[in-house]
């Protein structure tokens, strides 16, 4: 039930209350006058209708005094030789009393017309139906009012049900679901505070009061606990974003030096004329070596030397001498496929480890030879022409890979002697 559908459905009980109480106090008063009448009518009953006026005015919480009323008023009227008298009397008051209860109407008709024709046993009778229709009216009444009373206190465990139903999400923080059951507990002493208020409170004014301060002090409640928890959320919600923006700062920054990181791990093992692998990556090619041979893989390792490079520094200048560095190095780079290995070992000289026999690496090696040889390079106006030499050595997994190494780079000293611009393989 919505905080608006309460407020209306205890605003239309307090009215049905009302109603009840206006309709009660009505009837004691025609009760009261009408005892006005008798003991004026009949002064032997003087002392009994005094009793039941004081009973009436005290404000019993049942009807018996109303029974008490009809036996006396029934032996009054049948006592009475003035009954006519006195049901005028009853009947005058009644009808001023009770202006627009149009449950008496058929009573107060039938009295009207007795009273008219003098008919003395049926005013008689007229006014014991009239006392009986008030008397059940005023019961019909009294049960209403504890029916109504019974359905505030239903309305306000119903308002409990709700907050325990709040409190049973078991998806809410732990903080949230503290702050629900203070709210809870807070309620539920208002609803018992109340409870108790709408039981024992016998004046509607008052009744009203009490329901409405209650309610009001439900709905603050319940009004502070949501800005709360709004206020708690609207800061989670930051802390959420300003962890994220932060979160993703750090990410940037993480990222950015991994990026330097594997750039510098690259550079430590490129060489930055040719931008080909080092000599520190080839020492650790060769290391992985006889890993690669046990497997019963073949390879074979070269040794490359350009010829005569010092005549080219030293005639063409050293950024000539750089120009054909890199021009030769991005044929040997082009000359091999993965997972063939180049890399500059140093100056003019550069090395290579072929993962096939020592004769197709020889193809292979001749073909790159010719493509140097091929090879021409502008030193200003002047052509240059440039050799490659080149010494082979096979490795097989008994072999230590520097000597492999050696065993090539003494290939390589073969292949200068007799001429360069050619291809030594290792003597087996
Ligand atoms: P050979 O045919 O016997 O190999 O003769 P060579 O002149 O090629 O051999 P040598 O070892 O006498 O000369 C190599 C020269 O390479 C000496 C050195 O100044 C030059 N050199 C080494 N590193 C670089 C470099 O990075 N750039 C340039 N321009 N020259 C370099
Ligand atoms: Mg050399
Ligand atoms: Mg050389």
């Amino acid at each position: 039930m919505s905080e608006t559908e309460f407020r209306k459905t205890i605003i239309d009980l307090e009215r049905a209350l009302e109603t009840e109480q206006t309709r009660l106090r009505s009837m004691r008063r025609v009760a009261l006058r009408a005892l006005a009448v008798v003991a004026a009518r009949v002064p032997a009953l003087e002392g009994a209708v005094h009793d039941l006026t004081r009973a009436i005015e005290e404000d019993p919480g049942d009807t018996q005094w109303l029974d008490r009323l009809s036996a006396q008023l029934a032996d009054a009227i049948r006592a009475s030789d003035q009954r006519q008298d006195l049901a005028e009397g009853v009947l005058t008051t009644v009808k001023r009393g009770l202006t627009g209860f149009s449950f008496l109407d058929n009573e107060l008709d039938a009295l009207e017309r007795a009273t008219d024709r003098l008919d003395l046993p049926e005013i008689d009778r007229s006014l014991g139906r009239l006392f009986q229709v008030l008397h059940e009216q005023c019961d019909q009444a009294i049960s209403e009012r504890e029916e109504l009373t019974e359905v505030v206190g239903e309305i306000w465990n119903r308002l409990e049900d709700v907050d325990t139903a709040l409190s049973e999400d078991d998806t809410r923080g732990e903080r949230t679901r503290d702050a629900i059951s203070t709210l809870q507990n807070d309620i539920s002493d208002d609803v018992q505070h109340l409870k108790g208020r709408v039981i024992d409170i016998s004046d509607i004014q008052l009744l009203r009061r009490e329901v409405t301060k209650g309610l009001d002090s439900v709905v603050e409640r319940v009004t502070t606990f949501r800005d709360t928890q709004e206020a708690e959320l609207l800061a989670a919600l930051e802390r959420n974003r300003a962890l994220r923006a932060k979160g993703q700062h750090l990410e940037s920054q993480m990222q950015d030096l991994q990026r330097r990181l594997e750039q510098a791990r690259a550079d430590a093992i490129r060489d930055s004329l040719t931008g080909l692998a080092n000599r520190q990556a080839f020492t650790q090619e060769l290391a992985e070596l006889p890993g690669y041979l046990k497997a019963g893989n073949p390879a074979t390792l070269i040794v490359w030397d350009i010829d005569h490079f010092k005549v080219i520094n030293d005639e063409y200048g050293h950024s000539s001498g750089d120009k054909v560095l890199k021009a030769v190095a991005e044929i040997l780079a082009d000359g091999i496929r993965e997972p063939d290995f180049v890399g500059r070992y140093g100056g003019e000289e550069f090395v290579m480890i072929l993962y096939r026999d020592v004769g197709a690496a020889r193809e292979q090696a001749e073909a790159i030879r010719q493509q140097v040889h091929d090879l021409i390079v502008r030193a200003g106006t002047t052509r240059l022409q440039v050799t490659i030499s080149a010494g082979l050595a096979p490795a097989t997994s008994a072999s230590d890979p520097q000597r492999v190494f050696d065993t090539a780079d003494h290939a390589l000293l073969q292949a200068k002697k007799k001429g360069r611009n050619r291809i030594e393989i290792a003597a087996q």
